[in-house]
């Protein structure tokens, strides 16, 4: 039961600000603890699929996303010179509609559908120690706060899986990925993918189609550190896409501003929760973004968290519950970078051929093939 619990959220994520709103509107006091001095644009695209559309739905903000968001009506494929190899088209089925939204607009519309519902939420909090038997955390100040109940929604860098866990041992995947936000030259609402060899690119609109979203991605030796907020020259974006054709080139070139992070893998957590502790989203699974399933997964593993908890389950049913799919998703999505980056002329030639056959003749087929992604609905 959370009816009147004293909950205290880390992070003011996607993971945190619906596990916030979920667990108010089941009747508990929550206060979010967030380190950022101010909820603020930071970050670009998400793409909310229909299982965590259904999620948010639910929690009764769906139509305040739609509001905001840019509905995909297909997939587009194309070949490093430009070629489109295929277009899946998202109509066909009303189930398998996109949301692409900015970042800054789903954990606006979070925001205030957690405040609507009573949550407080803290700005310039960094927890800096957990201590997990006494549901207890330090802020960077020195205060201490007690909770009756600590959540983890702390991101990749979580310090509630390290205090349940240990250390994690994350590795390197040999891969970077550029972040931009240029004004849309006129690409309509669909996601657009351009892939060659060791590299892919993928660029969709927001707000109203009036920005293009874009994230490149490279196969490259060596990286230092995670991070969302690591600024660099566009030029070496530019020259990385450099001998790419079609629109690539045109769009690189108004790319005045750019983010690089580094792609990790790291391990799923072993203990999601423990007494009264728990962790969900990034900070119990980081997920690379070659599905775009970390958002999604997110609003899943909130949803489910707060009607364990209103339930009287303990953690671990949360955990049972959640940990085979996550697990499931997140190594599809460590399986797919390598299809975008294909080397080998001739492999590359047989595979977008066999894409392009695959697409004309069964069509239902390639659009269902992630069904078992997009269908689960965990609200009911
Ligand atoms: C700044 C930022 C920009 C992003 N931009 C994109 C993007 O453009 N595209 C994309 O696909 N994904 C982006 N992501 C990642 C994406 O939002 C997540 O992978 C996914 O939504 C899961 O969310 P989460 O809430 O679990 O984690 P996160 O979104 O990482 O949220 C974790 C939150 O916890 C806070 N936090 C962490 N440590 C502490 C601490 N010690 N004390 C208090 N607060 C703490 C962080 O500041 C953050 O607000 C971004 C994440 C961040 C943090």
């Amino acid at each position: 039961m959370v009816i009147g619990q004293d909950i205290t959220v880390l992070g003011a994520g996607v993971a945190g600000l619906s596990v916030a709103r979920a667990l108010a509107l089941r009747g508990a006091r929550v206060k979010v603890l967030e380190q950022a001095a101010a909820i603020t644009e930071v970050g670009a695209g998400l793409q909310i699929s229909q299982n965590g559309l259904r999620v948010l739905d639910a929690l009764g903000l769906g139509d305040a996303l739609r509001a905001r968001a840019v509905q995909s009506r297909a997939v587009v494929l194309h070949n490093q010179r430009g070629r489109e190899v295929m277009r899946m088209d998202l109509t066909r089925r009303a189930d398998r509609a996109t949301l692409l939204v900015h970042r800054a607009d789903l954990i606006d519309v979070l925001a205030d559908g957690a405040r609507e519902a009573g949550v407080s939420i803290r700005c310039g909090a960094r927890v800096t120690d957990v201590d997990i038997a006494a549901a207890q955390v330090t802020l960077a100040d020195g205060a201490t706060l007690q909770a009756g109940l600590l959540i983890g929604a702390d991101g990749v860098q979580s310090r509630v899986r390290a205090a349940l866990n240990g250390a994690d041992k994350a590795f390197f995947t040999g891969q970077v990925a550029w972040r931009a936000l240029i004004p849309n030259p006129g690409q309509g609402p669909e996601a657009q993918v351009h892939m060659g060899a060791g590299r892919h690119l993928v660029c969709y609109p927001l707000r109203g189609g009036q920005l293009l979203n874009i994230v490149a991605v490279q196969e490259r030796r060596q990286w230092a550190a995670e991070g969302w907020n690591h600024p660099d020259d566009p030029g070496h974006l530019r020259a990385a896409f450099a001998d790419f054709g079609g629109t690539v080139r045109g769009i690189l070139a108004r790319v005045d501003q750019t983010h690089l992070w580094g792609l990790f893998r790291h391990p799923v957590a072993r203990v999601w929760g423990q007494g009264r502790a728990a962790i969900l989203g990034d900070a119990s699974h980081p997920t690379l973004p070659f599905l775009a399933q970390g958002a999604n997964l997110a609003l899943e593993d909130a949803f489910v968290l707060a009607r364990c908890l209103a339930e009287g389950d303990d953690v671990h049913r949360y955990q049972a519950l959640r940990r085979p799919r996550t697990e499931r998703v997140i190594a599809a999505a460590n399986g797919n970078a390598w299809k975008f980056h294909l080397r080998a002329p001739l492999v590359q030639t047989l595979a977008h051929t066999a894409l392009r056959i695959g697409n004309a003749l069964a069509p239902a087929r390639m659009l269902g093939q992630f069904d078992w992604i997009y269908d689960v609905d965990v609200t009911t």
